[in-house]
């Protein structure tokens, strides 16, 4: 579970890499999908593999040869890790056969794992920009409190 949880983080990341860069742009953060921010053309989907594509590329489009951002990177490796560590320290404290307490537990651990991504972007919005959007703030909010229900309800049923 934990070396999923690595993986989902990997590919969170990633996806917060867009969110930073679109978001304050006031762009879809679904569509298109992600473009070499140089030569604007897309991105193979197997460059595109969380953490692998960025060093599979050595940090270069394949293009264009123009430097991808170790930021990047960084961003899935440490979202990744987040995940990883979370999900872990639940495991750890869940030491007791099912009990109701887990729906807690777990809806606790859903809760900062969200967070965590939302404190992320916003300070890489703000490293970049200097403001935070307020609909970062909302989506956050509203997507831990979100997966804190999910998981509450999950685990205790
Ligand atoms: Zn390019």
């Amino acid at each position: 579970m934990v070396a999923w949880s690595f993986l989902l983080g990997a590919s969170v990341g990633s996806f917060l890499n867009v969110v930073v860069y679109r978001l304050p742009a006031g762009k879809s953060l679904l569509r298109p999908g992600s473009r070499c921010p140089h030569c604007e053309r897309p991105i193979r989907p197997w460059h595109n593999v969380p953490i692998l594509g960025w060093l599979l590329l050595r940090g270069r489009c394949y293009d264009c040869d123009a430097p991808i951002s170790a930021r990047y990177l960084l961003v899935e490796l440490i979202t990744a890790i987040w995940f990883a560590l979370i999900v872990g320290i639940g495991f750890y404290l869940q030491t007791e056969p099912a009990s109701s307490h887990f729906g807690i537990l777990w809806a606790f651990v859903a809760n900062l794992v969200v967070l965590g991504c939302g404190v992320l972007c916003g300070l890489l919005i703000f490293m970049d920009r200097e403001k935070v959007p307020r609909s970062l703030v909302v989506l956050t909010l509203v997507g831990a409190l979100g997966v804190g229900i999910l998981f509450a309800v999950l685990r205790t049923s």
